[in-house]
């Protein structure tokens, strides 16, 4: 069990104690601030510095399909693949987008700017990513529109589906649901990574998203990529982002590529275990959920969702998912989760946002420790009656 360390990483704080209950608990957002700690233990292995004169030039690769991508984090994302074995990446284009967001918007652009005489329709299984909907209906394209739930999808014709795997807002491992010939699948696999979920085997999929927003946490350089089969969709992809932004800032990609090298190279036989990040920030997460279901516990007032465990070829053992994302359910007459929460100066994301009950809420698991301490521990007060 080479990767998965006993290093114990205590939450840093003895937080909550002194909470009035006045201060706002914002986990509405993903935000992953929670990684900051690791990275500030690694000191100034990730430091990059880029002198004036370097990198003034729009290309990266003249001769490459994706001209704006840096070769050394095309290097770098495949080589984190192999380590982590969560992808293949033999034989796909690489496609750098700015966030996997905009990736998504390249994809939605790729697979429908053709001559079809009506628009394609998105769909994907609720509880959905918040940000689909808006992002594909937010330009009114005549290329695609927002469908809704892949479940109660009915309309014949073209149509995209996400895939989300695991699922944000709820953390289920998917597939498919619509299954109609023709059909386009994208999947989206930000989370599927090991301090989240078991990495069952390399998926294989005609186009897949990740990000290191929710990889190694750092959302702030907006750097996602798309790893693609098909070479006319990958080009596309590629003229999307050269119409919309000329290519992806080149120092992001080469800070991108610095961060993911350190944290390939602490997966290594060589490495200090304590280094390991997916084994820290595993180890994390297991900490912030067994806490979470105690809190849950102890308030009797919300329920959570409870999942099979896996076995992971990356650590070699078997585990739950630990989501980046608690869907919490009001229980005992709390219909309107988010407002209940709020009332307690908890923000959190309503199930509405997400195509379902406002019964439920999304709750960022990975914000910093003083802020999930605290969260924990006014949930645990909160009684109904
Ligand atoms: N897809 C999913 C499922 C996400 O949760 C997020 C971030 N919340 C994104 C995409 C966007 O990631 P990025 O920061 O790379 O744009």
């Amino acid at each position: 069990i080479q990767n998965m360390h006993p290093t114990p990483s205590p939450l840093a704080v003895n937080g909550g104690d002194a909470d009035d209950g006045r201060n706002v608990i914002n986990l509405d957002h993903g935000d992953p601030t929670m990684y900051e700690r690791y990275w500030q233990e690694m000191g100034d292995k990730t430091t990059v510095v880029i002198p004036g004169w370097q990198f003034t030039s729009y290309f990266s690769d003249a001769g490459n399909l994706c001209w704006f991508l840096e070769p050394e984090l095309a290097k770098e994302i495949a080589q984190l693949h192999k380590v982590v074995g969560n992808a293949i990446t033999e034989g796909r284009h690489i496609v750098v987008g700015t966030g996997s967001s905009q990736l998504f918007q390249a994809a939605l652009y790729a697979f429908t700017a053709n001559d079809a005489s009506e628009p394609f329709s998105v769909v994907s299984a609720a509880p959905y990513y918040s940000s689909y909907p808006a992002a594909t209906d937010c330009l009114k394209s005549g290329l695609y529109k927002w469908g809704g739930d892949a479940r109660n999808f009915t309309k014949t014709g073209p149509y995209i589906e996400l895939v989300t795997s695991p699922n944000n807002p709820d953390g289920f491992v998917r597939q498919s649901v619509v299954n109609r010939s023709g059909g386009i699948l994208v999947h989206d696999l930000a989370y599927y990574w090991p301090q989240y979920t078991p990495i069952t085997s390399a998926a294989d999929y005609e186009l897949m998203l990740f990000t290191v927003s929710k990889s190694t946490g750092h959302a702030g350089m907006r750097i996602g990529w798309a790893l693609v089969k098909d070479q006319s969709i990958a080009k596309k992809m590629v003229k999307y982002i050269e119409l919309s932004t000329i290519g992806v800032s080149k120092d992001s990609q080469l800070r991108a590529a610095k961060v993911m090298k350190v944290v390939s190279d602490s997966c290594g036989a060589s490495a200090r275990p304590r280094e390991n990040f997916f084994g820290y920030c595993h180890h994390l997460m297991a900490e912030r959920w067994k806490l979470l279901r105690e809190a849950v516990k102890q308030s009797g007032t919300f329920s959570l969702p409870e999942f099979e465990p896996g076995f992971c070829n990356f650590f070699q053992c078997l585990f739950e998912p630990l989501p980046a994302f608690a869907w919490l359910k009001g229980e005992g007459g709390v219909e309107d989760c988010e407002s209940f929460l709020k009332s307690h100066n908890i923000w959190t994301r309503s199930g509405r946002h997400f195509g379902v009950s406002p019964s439920y809420v999304r709750v960022s698991m990975l914000d910093r420790d003083i802020t999930f301490v605290c969260f924990v521990k006014r949930l645990s007060q909160i009684h109904l009656g």
